[in-house]
């Protein structure tokens, strides 16, 4: 995409420290810019375009598309379908923000900053994502989900802030492992105990965790651009082959949810006695 003649791009060694965070990335790093300038760089190629794209346009494709497969009137608790909205916007905005102005004049500081929002927008997906399937679990038990609810919610405030103060990519990761836990525990419940829900859309909660994990591996262990450094600088690097599978997993989240609320419509629980 060269709709702008950009500025002078850098090579890895010319880049400021805390933008050296993969060493397989050769060149194709934008200078040390304004924001204004950051904005400019939407137009030209360099080694961040990708990761901007590959979470930018889903974001509009899914503020404009997913309302229109959303149930909403037909759902006793609109909460619902507002928390699963959002829940499927966040990681989208927090990523492209973060992208757009990593090599903001402002330096490390403002990195970090960023860094912290787009690592927030993925906590929020997992917390509100999970809100519904929690919710529709539970259907039966009123007073469990309600602590249940409470629960996860704490979890996640803790899932928050270690994603958020986290150093390395193992650690953010790590961040999620309990949130990841409770929905197994969930599942679970679902397969072997009295929970409830659409029989359908287990099977998309299980494809959509899986591919965030696989996701955040490939991320971690930067493949395929660890075995021919250079090659891979603008596209098909580990970063972007996470963001598409981020993507994937949304819309299995979404593919879930439908599923479940589809199903609540006509479920009753059963009547004591
Ligand atoms: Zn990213």
């Amino acid at each position: 995409m060269v709709l702008y003649k950009g500025p002078r791009l850098l090579d890895f060694a010319k880049t400021p420290q805390y933008l050296q965070f993969n060493k397989y990335v050769l060149t194709g790093y934008r200078p040390v810019s304004t924001a204004k300038d950051c904005l400019r760089s939407l137009f030209y190629m360099h080694n961040e375009l990708g990761n901007i794209y590959t979470h930018g346009i889903p974001f509009f494709l899914f503020l404009v598309l997913l309302p229109l497969s959303i149930p909403w009137m037909e759902v006793d608790s609109a909460w619902i379908c507002v928390v699963h909205y959002v829940a499927c916007l966040c990681p989208t905005v927090g990523s492209v923000v973060y992208h757009v102005f990593m090599n903001h004049v402002g330096g490390e500081h403002v990195y970090d900053t960023l860094l912290s929002l787009d690592m927030f927008g993925v906590c929020l997906v997992n917390t509100l994502g999970a809100l519904p399937i929690i919710h529709i679990t539970l259907l039966c038990y009123p007073a469990t989900r309600q602590t249940a609810l409470l629960v996860y919610i704490v979890l996640s405030a803790y899932s928050i802030y270690c994603a958020t103060t986290a150093r390395t990519n193992v650690l953010r990761l790590q961040a999620f492992i309990w949130q990841a836990l409770f929905r197994f525990g969930l599942f679970l419940f679902r397969v072997l105990g009295s929970g409830v829900g659409s029989p359908n859309s287990l099977r998309l909660f299980v494809i959509m965790d899986t591919l965030a994990v696989v996701g955040g591996l490939i991320n971690i262990i930067q493949i395929p651009e660890r075995f021919i450094p250079g090659l891979f600088d603008n596209w098909g690097n580990s970063h972007q082959i996470m963001h598409v599978m981020v993507i994937c997993s949304i819309i299995y989240l979404h593919w879930g949810t439908l599923e479940d609320l589809a199903w609540i419509r006509t479920y009753q629980c059963p009547t004591e006695g």
